[in-house]
């Protein structure tokens, strides 16, 4: 028997939600550029090269773009638009994302997936940031934000908990993970070219995760509301 039938399934809406969401927390409602985006790339300033924040703005653009002439329907064609957006992005976060939402897309093969498929959509997109980029948790990437709340979300979907009781508990694990790159210093990407400078700052790429995960709760019905003011803090 396919394991993936044990557990609950997404809401039909879920994927248009949590896109809407991420295009509005990251780039700011009614488009203003006053989103997560800039908090973000002033933590790449503080101790990467400063472009993160308009890496991010510019792969949720495109992803906007995709999506207004696409029209997705299914969960596999919302998490492919933001895949494309990352995709035609610089950096190192644009592919690293671009491959991570395009092993999400993969989860599943019916409209909406299961909570077991989107954990399972969740390692996978872990496995391959890993298998590129080589980092381990505690690196201070994206990396220990993306292990955490993938480890959670697989033992949520295991006990059978609700999809937004399941996805607020692994938005809480990338929050907590992404905070904890605060006291470290960074092992890969540009912020390990500084060495003790990225001590003290949040890594921009896991603190996105943790926003990500955040609007992926809100969407899938969870009572908390996406709060971004802890980047900053
Ligand atoms: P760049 O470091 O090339 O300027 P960005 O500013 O777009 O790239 O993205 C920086 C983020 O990318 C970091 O905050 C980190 O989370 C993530 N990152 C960088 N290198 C790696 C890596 N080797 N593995 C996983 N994530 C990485
Ligand atoms: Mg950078």
């Amino acid at each position: 028997m396919n394991t993936a039938t044990s557990s609950a399934a997404l809401p039909a809406d879920f994927a248009s939600r949590w896109v809407t969401s991420m295009l509005s927390t990251v780039l700011g409602p009614a488009d203003r550029r006053d989103g997560a985006a800039e908090s973000l790339g002033e933590l790449d300033r503080q101790s990467g090269d400063g472009d993160f924040g308009t890496n991010l703005s510019t792969a949720f653009s495109q992803a906007r773009r995709e999506v207004a002439s696409t029209s997705p329907q299914t969960f596999t064609q919302w998490m492919t638009a933001v895949s494309h957006g990352f995709l035609g992005t610089g950096g190192t976060s644009g592919p690293l994302f671009g491959m991570f939402y395009r092993e999400l897309a993969r989860c599943t093969t019916a409209p909406s997936p299961t909570l077991t498929e989107l954990a399972d959509g969740l390692r996978s997109g872990l496995a391959t940031v890993q298998r590129y980029g080589n980092a381990e948790v505690g690196h201070k990437t994206m990396v220990d934000a993306i292990a955490p709340a993938a480890d959670t979300l697989t033992a949520h979907a295991a006990s059978k908990a609700t999809p937004a009781t399941a996805l607020t508990a692994a938005s809480g694990a990338a929050k907590n993970g992404a905070r904890s790159t605060r006291d470290i210093i960074a092992r890969r990407g540009r912020a390990s070219y500084v060495g003790e400078v990225s001590r003290g700052t949040l890594d921009p790429g896991a603190a996105a995760v943790a926003i990500m995960l955040q609007c992926a709760a809100h969407a899938a019905g969870g009572d908390e509301p996406v709060d971004v003011s802890w980047i900053a803090g």
